[in-house]
């Protein structure tokens, strides 16, 4: 059964300095969900780790903080998004592809644009997707103010 679903896209500052949100919007156009929510975000490192707060104890946890917060890139900021549609975050999550950019199928976002980072290991994955329905109704209200969200564009 499909579902009518709302999912965060997080444009990340390897992303950022490559100049390709363009490409990603313009590919994420064809996956027929609406965008309902975008802004540039300057991110702070409060926010990056409550956003991964799943990973707090990994070993990369420290170099993804510094990834996010666009230390590793000098530049601080991402474009963070909000898209609607039907099944949009499996849509989205196929679009992006695997979370090691190595192994991502080669027309995904990742197979095309992401990179493990030389000196940190740190996989540049280009993008942030929301990985579930609970995570990305958390996601959203993290990233998004409630009247930052707009309804009404069909
Ligand atoms: P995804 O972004 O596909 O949801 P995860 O939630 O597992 O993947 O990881 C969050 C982010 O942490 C990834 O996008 C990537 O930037 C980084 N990351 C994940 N696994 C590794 C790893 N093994 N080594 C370095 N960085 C990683
Ligand atoms: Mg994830």
């Amino acid at each position: 059964m499909q579902m009518i679903q709302q999912t965060l896209i997080l444009i990340k500052p390897d992303a950022m300095v490559k100049k390709i949100a363009g490409n990603i919007i313009s590919d994420l156009y064809n996956l027929d969900i609406k965008m309902i929510g975008l802004k540039l975000v300057n991110v702070q490192k409060e926010l990056a780790e409550q956003h991964y707060s799943e990973h707090r104890e990994k070993p990369f946890f420290g170099d993804l903080i510094k990834h996010i917060t666009g230390e590793l890139h000098n530049q601080e900021n991402v474009i963070a998004i909000v898209y609607e549609g039907e099944d949009a975050i499996e849509k989205v999550r196929k679009l992006v592809g695997c979370t090691n950019p190595d192994e991502a199928e080669p027309y995904s976002l990742r197979g095309k644009y992401g990179k493990i980072h030389t000196k940190t290991n740190c996989h540049e994955t280009v993008v942030h997707a929301s990985d579930s329905k609970e995570n990305a109704e958390k996601e959203i209200e993290l990233w998004f103010e409630k009247d930052e969200i707009i309804n009404n564009n069909f």
